[in-house]
């Protein structure tokens, strides 16, 4: 059985339909890439599966639970957490205090100290700075923060949206390389990115989403073998 599994939503915005009969399966471990043109619904499905957006119809199964209706830190609470597009930080709060605000279970609280250990150890960068505020670090060292405050949650799943948007490309380099390590620890990462070709580089699946549709699905070196896909998305 798949470890997430979206079984046929339907997802609106009032009367706009954004999302139709959308399903999809990730597999526990490694990377699940979704792309899409602006406006697909990359981000509404991020949302739904966090339980921000509830679908009007449809499944959301993770480990064979439906969570389609639970409050979004009942859904944390089950194991999976979401770095948001543009960081999600409270800018005037410091680096450890956003860090804090990650534990969301009663579980994840009590392990508060070894928790933050563990992620300063990956990323020592933010133990420097733990004082400062969130707000005066350039835009990597918020998206470290951002993937930091969401391992606080203790998740086995993580969501990222648009992890590498607005960044210099040497730190977008860091971040792919983080994301590689988080899914080489065992986490089961599902990544949204406008930078197609490194996505599917990456990831074991990808799925394709057109005005909220899956029209294409594949292992991520398929994908980036399949002709149309160059064409609309790669530019090749
Ligand atoms: P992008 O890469 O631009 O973020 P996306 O694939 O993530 O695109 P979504 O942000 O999910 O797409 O948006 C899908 C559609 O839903 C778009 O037409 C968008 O205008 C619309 N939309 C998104 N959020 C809302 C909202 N809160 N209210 C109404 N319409 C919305």
């Amino acid at each position: 059985m798949a470890l997430l599994e979206i079984d046929n939503i339907d997802v609106f915005y009032g009367d706009l339909q954004v999302i139709g009969n959308l399903s999809l399966s990730i597999e526990e471990g490694g990377i699940t890439s979704i792309v899409g043109a602006n406006g697909a619904g990359k981000s509404t499905l991020m949302n739904c599966i966090l339980g921000e957006i509830k679908p009007r119809k449809g499944k959301i199964l993770y480990k064979g639970e439906n969570i389609a209706s639970l409050k979004t830190f009942e859904i944390v609470e089950r194991g999976i957490a979401l770095v948001p597009e543009g960081r999600g930080l409270f800018p005037f709060l410091t680096v450890e205090e956003n860090l804090i605000l990650g534990a969301v279970s009663k579980e994840a609280k009590s392990k508060t100290r070894e928790n933050l250990e563990r992620v300063y150890s990956l990323f020592p960068r933010l133990q420097e700075r733990l004082k400062q505020r969130a707000g005066s670090f350039s835009g990597g060292e918020q998206q470290m923060c951002s993937i930091g405050r969401a391992l606080m949650a203790e998740p086995d799943v993580i969501l990222l949206d648009e992890p590498s948007l607005g960044l210099a490309p040497i730190m977008v380099k860091t971040v792919v390389e983080t994301i590689e390590r988080l899914a080489e620890n065992g986490y089961t990462i599902i990544l949204v990115e406008q930078n197609v070709m490194t996505s599917l580089r990456i990831s074991k699946k990808g799925y394709v989403l057109q005005e909220g549709r899956v029209v294409m699905e594949g292992l991520g070196t398929e994908l980036l073998e399949h002709e149309e896909l160059r064409k609309s998305y790669l530019g090749v």
